[in-house]
């Protein structure tokens, strides 16, 4: 299976290629050249897998570099943790896929990334570089730490991330190296892009960025859609289905699509937003007409320019498929609070504003019994602890990763966004050291 360049089709790659180069010429985002397609006996069969197996048989398909024995025993190691379809009401669940280490759904495909480059560039010395306004931080520090040969360095916006979340990936050290920039995150993006050009950092460092962009994060992300689908009751089963998706970056979405692509019955997709609607206009009037970027209480989707977009218009060209297909809405901060409390008040079920812009989403489509709804959670309801104790009255305990985290030393540096500084700064802490 081959990779192609969508922004230059001649540009073909290996899996191992497009995972070593994030993004190919011409800034083009890298897909597969063919979706594998599946007979209605494969899905099942599939689906009497368990989670483990599943994955790697899904990610097989794509990728032909290595053994399924080896993808298995990767998988085994990235996918340790539950993925609960968990039912509110008869024909409506939540999907959580909040319960791995940094309790965000980024640890799907920052873990599986972490280990497939790790089995590749077992000898090479590579750097990590990316900047983060949060859940990618902690999820990417936590999946490369203590791997061998690999430093990672995260950038993010001094006094402008939640403590919390700054504990989770701060404290680490060892080949984890944080640093909070005297800006905001587009000056973080910034030194991470001049980086990126800079002939003497990127040859010396072997630099490579890890974010959402990357194909294998995608294709990681995959999987639970198989394993959501294996969990609904069996009465609803081979009904219809459908599933709201959080989103940002339209990396989740776009996952999704490419599950649905493969022939798991998924009817279709409520592309859920924040108050940042590119999509949702683009999709209403058929204009791109990206904004500012608007702070809301879903921060993680606090995205103007949705990265993955390209992926999705391929997805939706190679199938035939009418964008009309694909629902989407818009939902603001005072709607995203009133979802969290109606779920609460309706099934004692505590969320965060990530979930409860996708069940909101759901609930602007008129739901019938013969289709059953879901819902993503893609965050930790204990990561947003302060805001549910205000509005719900309700204390949450923290998990144990937190609670653990909370006291102890943040180990980041402190810098300008000045890019000299920057380059000086690393160019003595990982030039001189070897
Ligand atoms: C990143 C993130 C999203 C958005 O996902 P995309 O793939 O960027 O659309 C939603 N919720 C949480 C909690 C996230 O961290």
């Amino acid at each position: 299976m081959k990779f192609f360049n969508i922004n230059y089709n001649k540009e073909q790659v290996s899996f191992v290629e497009a995972l070593k180069k994030g993004l190919g010429n011409k800034q083009g985002l890298f897909f597969p050249c063919y979706m594998p397609k599946l007979q209605d006996k494969d899905i099942l069969q599939l689906l009497n897998l368990n989670f483990v197996d599943c994955s790697s048989k899904i990610l097989s398909y794509f990728i032909k570099d290595i053994s399924i024995d080896d993808l298995t025993k990767i998988i085994k190691k990235c996918f340790n943790f539950l993925v609960p379809l968990v039912l509110l009401d008869n024909n409506l669940a939540c999907l959580e896929l909040y319960h791995g280490p940094t309790l965000a759904f980024k640890d799907f495909g920052a873990r599986f990334m972490a280990q497939i480059l790790q089995f590749f560039y077992s000898k090479d010395k590579i750097t990590i570089l990316i900047a983060t306004s949060g859940d990618t931080g902690a999820a990417v520090a936590h999946a490369f730490y203590n791997i061998p040969n690999i430093e990672v360095i995260i950038l993010y916006p001094k006094n402008r991330i939640v403590f919390l979340q700054e504990q989770l990936f701060c404290t680490l050290g060892k080949n984890i190296t944080t640093i909070a920039i005297e800006g905001n995150f587009d000056d973080c993006q910034n030194l991470v892009k001049q980086a990126f050009n800079d002939i003497v950092l990127k040859q010396e460092l072997k630099l490579n960025s890890a974010n959402s962009i990357n194909i294998s994060r995608l294709l990681a992300q995959i999987c639970y859609y198989f394993e959501a689908y294996k969990q609904i009751p069996k009465k609803y089963k081979y009904k219809k289905v459908i599933i709201s998706v959080p989103s940002g970056n339209f990396g989740n979405l776009t996952a999704g699509l490419m599950a649905k692509t493969m022939g798991l019955p998924i009817n279709y997709f409520i592309a859920a937003t924040n108050a940042n609607n590119t999509i949702v206009n683009y999709l209403n009037n058929g204009h791109w007409n990206p904004k500012k970027t608007i702070t809301t209480l879903s921060n993680a989707m606090d995205v103007s320019c949705p990265n993955n977009w390209p992926r999705i218009m391929e997805i939706f060209h190679q199938n035939n498929w009418d964008l009309s297909m694909l629902k989407s809405i818009s939902i603001n901060d005072v709607d995203t609070t009133n979802a969290i409390i109606y779920l609460y008040q309706k099934y004692k079920y505590i969320s965060e504003p990530h979930t409860a812009v996708s069940f909101n989403a759901l609930k602007h489509h008129t739901y019938n019994k013969e289709i059953f709804n879901i819902f993503l959670g893609t965050a930790h309801p204990a990561k947003f602890q302060k805001y549910i104790l205000k509005i719900l009255k309700q204390n949450i305990l923290l998990p144990q990763i937190l609670s653990n985290c909370v006291n102890k030393k943040n180990k980041s540096y402190i810098l300008s966004k000045n890019f000299n500084t920057f380059k000086k700064f690393l160019q003595q802490k990982y030039i001189s050291i070897n």
